[in-house]
């Protein structure tokens, strides 16, 4: 019997995976995408413009654009935070956001299939053998490649068996419930606002939000703490916020993981991207245009180990990714252990974030997805007045 060989196989369709397969394919690569059917990913769905622009993602994919932040303190002082002139926050629905950048890679040549990883198999031939299957309970199907890159998600089965270490990695649970959106409410419902309390009721180490998507909202809420409940704290948020009337289409929750795994290859025929890797920004959950990135960068860190047969080339995924979002990563990683830890600091947080300084660097950031240094000046008035909310010497944000 003749084997299929793929020079990639991609697990995960997703935004990760289906980037990379298209780079791959766009490059002459065989690609094959396997992605397992029947789910939408459970997700709030806010992207930066950038997104847009960098992945040719067209602007006919959001379902509605905000143009402002509503940051809500536990004593429910409410900041408003206008992103101005310079952009929005794009929404997009992932049941036909996914859906599209799957068949974008595979109209660039990957060979689509739908199928559940199982795991890989090695033998004395060349490369790996990935066993899948097409349906539940059904035949293990088996294909030869030379690499697999695993973007099948956080919790990811790919680097659960190939990484050692993976299976260890913190997560935040994340649930939300899609309601039909309603024109408006007594509490000021806004379908171009996105709402972000910041309340330790409803969450005692993230956020919750209301995220407007046109005909629909996601309202959701994030913790680590196992103990605490997701469905409660919903359900409380839908009640005070007026929403409790709308009606639900879907009820759902995933984890995000908190901290990009230490190494996203096994030195040999396996590189994980995405949040399979660990890949979502600290403090905000912002995972969709990092897994893009990372999806992009896995899929020329491929390409230099498919010219070259050097595993050491798939090494070079982890280190460009910390390059260009390591910094990033990592204030937001200390601004969401500091700020988010106790009542007291989140009211600080938020009255912060009424600075307009705060509020310019924070969307800059947000839309250009690095540190702004244009603005010097700005950066050390930040500083400044950061460390007289620290030490609580202000009482309130100028
Ligand atoms: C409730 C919630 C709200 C969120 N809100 C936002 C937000 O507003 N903005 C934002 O930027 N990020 C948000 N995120 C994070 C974001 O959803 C993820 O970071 C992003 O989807 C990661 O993309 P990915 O391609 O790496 O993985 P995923 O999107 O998880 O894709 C993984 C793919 O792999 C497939 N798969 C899994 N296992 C297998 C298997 N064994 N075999 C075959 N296929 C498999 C899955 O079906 C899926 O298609 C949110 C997350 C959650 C949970």
């Amino acid at each position: 019997m003749t084997e299929e060989q793929f020079d990639v196989v991609v697990i995960g369709g997703g935004p990760c995976g289906a980037t990379a397969a298209w780079d791959l394919a766009r490059a002459g690569r065989s690609v094959l995408l396997l992605d397992r059917a029947g789910r939408i990913k459970p997700c709030g769905g806010a992207v930066p413009p950038r997104l847009l622009e960098e992945f040719e993602v067209p602007q006919s994919l959001l379902v509605a654009r905000a143009r402002s932040a509503r940051m809500v303190a536990p004593s429910n002082r409410a900041v408003d935070m206008p992103v101005g002139e310079i952009g929005y926050v794009g929404m997009v629905d992932r049941e036909h956001f996914d859906e599209w950048l799957r068949q974008r890679a595979a109209d660039a040549g990957a060979e689509r299939r739908t199928g559940t990883y199982e795991h890989v198999e090695r033998d004395n031939g060349q490369g790996a053998i990935v066993c899948f299957r097409k349906d539940r309970g059904g035949a293990i199907s088996k294909v030869r490649t030379s690499l697999v890159i695993g973007a099948d998600g956080a919790r990811s089965g790919v680097a659960r068996e190939n990484i050692p270490g993976a299976e260890r990695n913190p997560c935040v649970f994340a649930y939300h419930e899609i309601v039909r959106s309603p024109k408006t409410t007594p509490q000021g419902f806004d379908g171009s606002r996105c709402d972000v309390l910041y309340q330790g009721k409803l969450s005692p180490d993230f956020y919750a939000w209301v995220f407007p998507h046109g005909a629909t909202s996601s309202i959701g809420v994030g913790s680590a703490n196992k103990g605490f409940s997701l469905r409660g704290s919903v359900k409380q948020m839908r009640s005070e916020l007026g929403l409790d009337g709308c009606e639900t289409i879907r009820s759902e929750g995933a984890p995000i993981p908190l901290k990009p795994l230490k190494r996203w290859d096994n030195g040999r025929d396996v590189l994980v991207a995405g949040d399979a890797a660990g890949v979502v920004a600290p403090a905000s959950g912002e995972g969709i245009y990092y897994a893009m990135a990372c999806g992009r960068i896995a899929a020329s860190a491929a390409l230099g180990f498919l010219a070259t047969g050097n595993p050491a080339m798939l090494r070079h995924a982890r280190k460009a990714f910390l390059r260009q979002h390591g910094r990033v990563f990592w204030i937001l990683g200390i601004m969401q252990y500091f700020w988010y830890s106790s009542d007291k600091r989140r009211e600080r947080f938020v009255e912060m974030c009424a600075d307009r300084d705060v509020q310019q660097l924070t969307w800059q950031a947000y839309m250009n997805k690095q540190l702004v240094r244009a603005k010097p000046m700005a950066h050390v008035r930040i500083f400044l007045k950061d460390c007289a909310h620290l030490l609580g010497l202000r009482p309130a944000a100028g």
